[in-house]
């Protein structure tokens, strides 16, 4: 089977690793902030905190901007459940916008009117967390505009778009947002396994997230409440987890963001190819906005029902059946059953709900071959009869 992502191991990957394990420190020692300085460095953002996944990020991330009960946070459906469940987790409501057709992300007039709507009710959010995509940066000018018009805080949930660009700089840099958060899980661009980390250029915003990574604990004496009984002494000054990343899964990351550059630059070679062999074939290859150079962390292609006999689960069972691992990102989460219980319905975002009938994630990661790929082609001809 020809997976839709898969993580990419080298020796020097594997070196880092036994090196930590050889060393004093297997959690807490000098690679995790090695690794954050490296990912800050790299995409211009002034703090980043490591942590044990992007789902942990994003709800530290949440708490830090102060979203608690009685507030709101808005998403896009065509999302992992994570992005939402970040605003559940602090005890927020979650609400969705529809997306951009084209783009499939969060759409910038939807949110406009959505906010136009909740102004007058008085249900505005207070946190709203755009998606990139596959990696194509949302339009973050125009969600930045509305967040200074209606005074919320946006979270970029970056999971698939590390070492893309929006406007021809690194994604993460917060020129447009609060926070972002990348992903490292291992069909994610980099990976540590399992991890995830917040960047801020706010000082203050990083502080909170640090302290609620690690159980809300300090050892700072200018934050506690009254001097340290003594050289053992810190203080609980806040309620936080345990959501560390360990100094194996840094060491790891550090040696991936080696590669991170040529990564980036093969998939765009294997997306530019599949953009050419896939021109002829019943399906809507990805549109890329001209101000984005995605991070391609997926490949999505949309069936053009209208011009085959077969239906969008033959399609995807067929691929399948050929040794393809294709997948669907994603299912809208508005339609999980633990979000209907809310009072969703289907057809409440009906752009995301097209795309979801169409859309199948076709296999796109750095180490697949050309040879790979055309048997991905070879077999949606076939199943396409195109
Ligand atoms: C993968 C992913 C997450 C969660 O990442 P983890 O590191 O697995 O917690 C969140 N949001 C999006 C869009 C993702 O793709």
């Amino acid at each position: 089977m020809i997976p839709y992502g898969r993580q990419d191991i080298t020796q020097a990957d594997i070196d880092a690793v036994v090196e930590v394990l050889q060393s004093d420190f297997l959690t807490q020692g000098p690679m995790v902030p090695l690794f954050e300085q490296r990912v800050a460095e790299h995409v211009g953002a002034s703090h980043a905190l490591a942590v044990n996944s992007a789902t942990s990020a994003l709800h530290i991330a949440c708490l830090a901007l102060g979203l608690g009960p009685g507030d709101r946070l808005w998403t896009t459906p065509v999302t992992f459940v994570a992005s939402a469940n970040c605003g559940l987790y602090c005890g927020a409501e979650v609400d969705f916008v529809d997306i951009d057709p084209r783009t499939y992300n969060l759409c910038p007039q939807a949110l406009e009117r959505k906010l136009e709507q909740a102004e007058r009710e008085g249900t505005l959010p207070k946190v709203v967390v755009p998606v990139h995509l596959c990696g194509q940066p949302c339009d973050m000018q125009a969600i930045h505009a509305l967040a200074r018009r209606y005074s919320f805080k946006v979270i970029e949930d970056a999971s698939h778009a590390i070492g893309g660009k929006y406007q021809g700089e690194f994604i993460g840099n917060g020129k447009y947002s609060d926070i972002t958060v990348f992903s490292f899980h291992p069909v994610k661009i980099i990976t540590t396994a399992e991890g995830g980390m917040a960047l801020t250029n706010d000082a203050e915003l990083a502080n909170k997230m640090a302290l609620l990574r690690s159980h809300g604990i300090t050892r700072d004496p200018q934050q506690m409440t009254h001097e340290a009984d003594g050289s053992w002494y810190y203080q609980q000054i806040d309620l936080g987890f345990n959501y560390r990343m360990t100094e194996l899964q840094a060491a790891l990351g550090v040696s991936q963001m080696e590669r991170l550059d040529e990564y980036i630059a093969r998939r765009h070679h294997l997306a530019a190819r599949y953009n050419d062999l896939l021109a002829a074939l019943p399906v809507t290859t990805p549109w890329q906005h001209p101000d984005s150079y995605s991070g391609l962390h997926l490949y999505v292609v949309r069936l053009q029902l209208e011009k085959t006999t077969q239906t969008h689960r033959q399609v995807f069972e067929s691929l399948r059946e050929q040794g393809i691992g294709v997948n669907l990102h994603y299912i809208p989460v508005h339609t999980q059953p633990y979000y209907t219980r809310m009072g969703f319905k289907s057809e409440d975002f009906p752009l995301s709900m097209d795309y979801y009938q169409e859309a199948i994630s076709i296999p796109m990661f750095q180490t697949m071959s050309e040879d790979q790929q055309d048997k991905v082609v070879a077999a949606l001809k076939k199943v396409l009869h195109a």
